[in-house]
Order: C-alpha cells, then sequence, then structure tokens
C-alpha cells in the first residue's frame, strides 16, 4: 500500500484508493475483502476509427472500466474530455461502487471515457466516435450488465445514440441500456435537474444542522455546466443566494446575488461568456470563486480544485461537492481543521444516479412516474442517506468523508459476503 506521503496529491485513483483505505482500516475490513474491493472487476480499452469530416482517419482512445458487480449492475457515466486517463475513470468507476451504496440503489459502479475534445468536434464526429464505442462496448453494456449515463462533454443526445446503437445490436429497442437519456425516448421526468436537486437537498440539511436559513445563505458554484447550473437554479428558486459563478472561462462575485435564470439565458440561449454577464459583480478567475466570502461552496465542475496549496483559503462553513474528487485526499485534514461541514461527493452528487435508477426502473417497467413523484422519492433518498452518513459520523467518530466510504464500503462487503467468491 503505497503512503499517504508517497502519493501524488493530483492522481485522483491515489485520491481515491486513500480515502478508502482510511475507512476500511476504521472498519477493520479483513485483507481479503479489502484486496477485492480495491480492484476493479474489468478495465476495457478501446481503440476507435472515426473519419472526421475533413475526410481524415482518425483513432480516439477509449476506456471503460467496471469496478463492482457486487450490488447489481455497474452504473456510470461516459466522459468525452482530452485529459480523460486510465487512472481517472478507474477512480470514478470506485466511486460510483461507493455513491451507489451510499444511497443504497441496487448497482455496482462503473465510468467510460474516451479522450476527445467534444468542443473541437462536429456533431457528426461527436456521433461517430459515440456509436463506435458503443458498438466496440456493445458485449459489456446492457440493462443488467452496465448501465451508462451522461458526464462532462456528453448529454442525453449522446446517451440517445448509445440507446440506438446498442439497440441496433441486440436487435430490439432497450431503452434502459442507458440513462439520462430525452424523455422521448424513455427518458426520467427530473433527471436533467436531479444532481442539482440532490445537491439542494443536502444543503437544506446541513443548513438546518447549523441554524441557518435559505436567505441568509451565500452560495457560490463553481462549474455552470449540468451540475452547477441546475444546482444554482434550484437553489436560488429556494431562496438561497448565489453569489458566485463561475465556468471554464472565469467567475463572476457578487454580494448582491445573481438572477441565475438570466445567467443561464446569457450562457445557453445567447451563447455568451459567463464571465461577461452584465451583473455587476467582480471578474475572477475560475478557481478563485472558491475562495471568497459564502456560507456555501459547491465545486460542480472538476477534480482537484481544493488542494493543500489553497484549501486553507476556503472562508465557507459548507463545502458541498457537486463534482467528483473536487478535493484532494491530502487536502482534507486542511478542511477538517477549519471545521468546515463537508458534504462528500459521494453523498452530495448522488442525486444523479438516484434518479438514473428510477429512469432504469421506469423503462424495464415500462410504465412512467410524473416529476412529482420522482422528485418526492429522490428527496426520500437522499434526506435519508445524509441522516445516516452523519449518524455514522458521530457514531465512530469520522468526519462525514468517511463515514460516507464507511457506510458504502460495509454494504458492499455484506453483500460480498453474502454472495461469496465464485470459484
Ligand atoms: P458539464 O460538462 O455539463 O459541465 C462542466 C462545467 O464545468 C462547465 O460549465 C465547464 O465550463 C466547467 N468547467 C470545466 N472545467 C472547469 C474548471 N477548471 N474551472 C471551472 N469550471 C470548469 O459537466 P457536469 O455533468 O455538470 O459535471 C460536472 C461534475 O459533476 C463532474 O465532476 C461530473 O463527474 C460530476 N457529476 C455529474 C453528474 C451528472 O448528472 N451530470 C452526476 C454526478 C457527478
Amino acid at each position: 500500500m503505497a503512503t499517504q506521503a508517497a502519493r501524488n496529491e493530483f492522481n485522483v485513483y491515489e485520491s481515491a484508493e486513500a480515502r478508502f483505505e482510511t475507512a476500511a482500516k476504521k472498519l477493520g475490513l479483513e485483507e481479503g475483502l479489502y484486496r477485492y474491493m480495491k480492484y476493479p472487476n474489468k478495465e476495457i480499452t478501446v481503440y476507435i476509427p472515426v473519419t472526421l469530416d475533413s475526410g481524415h482517419l482518425e483513432v480516439f482512445i477509449g476506456y471503460r472500466v467496471h469496478h463492482s458487480i457486487v450490488r447489481g449492475p455497474c452504473k456510470g457515466g461516459i466522459r468525452f474530455a482530452p485529459d480523460v486517463t486510465l487512472d481517472e475513470v478507474r477512480a470514478l468507476a470506485s466511486w460510483m461502487t461507493w455513491k451507489c451504496a451510499v444511497v443504497n440503489i441496487p448497482f455496482g459502479g462503473a465510468k467510460g471515457g474516451v479522450i476527445c475534445d467534444p468542443s473541437k468536434l462536429s456533431q457528426g464526429e461527436v456521433e461517430r466516435i459515440t456509436r463506435r464505442y458503443t458498438a466496440e462496448l456493445s458485449e459489456w453494456i446492457g440493462p443488467e450488465r452496465d448501465v451508462p449515463a451522461p458526464d462532462i462533454g456528453t448529454n442525453e443526445q449522446t446517451m440517445a445514440w448509445v440507446m440506438d446503437t446498442y439497440s441496433m445490436h441486440v436487435r430490439h429497442t432497450t431503452t434502459a441500456v442507458v440513462t439520462g437519456k430525452p424523455i422521448d425516448l424513455g427518458g426520467s421526468a427530473g433527471r436533467r435537474e436531479a444532481t442539482g436537486r440532490g445537491l439542494m437537498l443536502v444543503c437544506d440539511r446541513a443548513i438546518a444542522k447549523l441554524g441557518l436559513k435559505r436567505e441568509n445563505t451565500r452560495v457560490i458554484v463553481q462549474g455552470f455546466g449540468n451540475v452547477g447550473s441546475m444546482a444554482a437554479m434550484l437553489m436560488h428558486r429556494a431562496g438561497y443566494k448565489i453569489v458566485g459563478i463561475a465556468d471554464i472561462h472565469g467567475g463572476l462575485y457578487n454580494e448582491a446575488g445573481f438572477d441565475i435564470p438570466k445567467a443561464i439565458d446569457w450562457v445557453y440561449t445567447q451563447k455568451k461568456p459567463l464571465p461577461e454577464f452584465p451583473a455587476g459583480g467582480t471578474k475572477l478567475t475560475a478557481r478563485e470563486i472558491l475562495f471568497q466570502p459564502a456560507e456555501i461552496v459547491v465545486p460542480a465542475a472538476t477534480e482537484n480544485q481544493i488542494t493543500t496549496e489553497n484549501a486553507h483559503r476556503l472562508q465557507a462553513r459548507i463545502l458541498c461537492e457537486g463534482a467528483n474528487g473536487p478535493t484532494t485526499a491530502p487536502a482534507d485534514e486542511i478542511v477538517d481543521r477549519k471545521g468546515i461541514f463537508v458534504i462528500p461527493d459521494i453523498l452530495a452528487n448522488a442525486g444523479g444516479v438516484t434518479v438514473s435508477y428510477f429512469e432504469w426502473v421506469q423503462d424495464r417497467q415500462g410504465f412512467f412516474w410524473r416529476e412529482s413523484e420522482v422528485n418526492a422519492r429522490l428527496q426520500d433518498v437522499m434526506e435519508h442517506s445524509f441522516d445516516e452518513v452523519l449518524q455514522y459520523a458521530e457514531a465512530h467518530g469520522v468526519n462525514n468523508r468517511i463515514a460516507a466510504y464507511m457506510v458504502a464500503i460495509n454494504r458492499v462487503a455484506f453483500a460480498l459476503k453474502l454472495r461469496g467468491i465464485y470459484a
């Protein structure tokens, strides 16, 4: 086992492993179970030949990692980004196992990624990458095997192509092979907002615990994609004051708060740069936004944003992790020392996978729920899971992150013992 000192702070796989190790030790997990759960079940690398619009033939590299099938089919997003690495996909796959277990939904964990930059590709090129990637994986995905979903750089349209390609291979329409699909193709009402809604629900719980009220709670959201923009919008609507927003182009901070529907219109309808949003305030870098005054900071962009170099500058009382792995493992200690109430990624952003689970259930039932029903069930899952993690933290004298891992590892270990090891 690598020691903390020997670790590379920015390797997300090592960060994931560090938390797993700490939680496993606290649980007194036996060595065999520890080893079984530490390693992925399967890692697949695919080489994806695609003819670009220019006529040039390019080969893209894609991965799919199955971390665990102990509690059910694998579940996890597909990321299209230029900096995708196998280590990153591995880390994200293991986080999916723990995330599904924290909220107690019957899935294991997986993740996929393709090294490409969708912003530099045409729609047709992205479609061809998606279809060939799916075709290469068609034996390994499926409603009972592995159910992908969107992540950075992929969206409802990408999922529609995955669903169509898979369906062509198995020769019948199989909506339950992916989640995060358009509603007209078996998607779930409420899925688009689900991760953001889940973030708001756990923030509601956290502010109640700290004796704060929504109206005097300032929120900073880093990342203005699916997760960040939806969290900002729902929290704004619920009465929180969103004082900081940022995307990859930069951030804006304004104590007076932003009109989030207008900011969404600016970025998504008018297609203008977020830092130019004409609402006053101070322009900052996307990273700097995290360290401005607010009660809640929601990093909802990407990994490794809060590090040993900058964690001491956080001013928030609550750190609610919308992104996966926004805080490096060595930075945890600094955040803890500052007494910040952390809602760890595997709990905070689990609203997305929870409604993905509802989507999979609805597809398999062929019976679709109203949005109010989806939201009510999501609320029940998020609040119950939040309370369980907090109780675990108090009972075992650990921080919220380690408590969430302990709850999750315990559930997977229990299921694994029941199943036994297939010879
Ligand atoms: P997205 O591609 O829709 O949006 C990403 C946003 O982050 C964009 O606004 C982008 O400009 C911004 N961004 C990227 N790099 C940045 C940087 N270095 N600094 C500041 N902003 C930056 O992606 P998403 O689906 O919203 O996912 C965001 C994070 O949430 C990822 O870590 C993802 O794994 C995680 N997550 C997503 C879901 C989901 O349902 N989409 C669920 C759980 C977790």
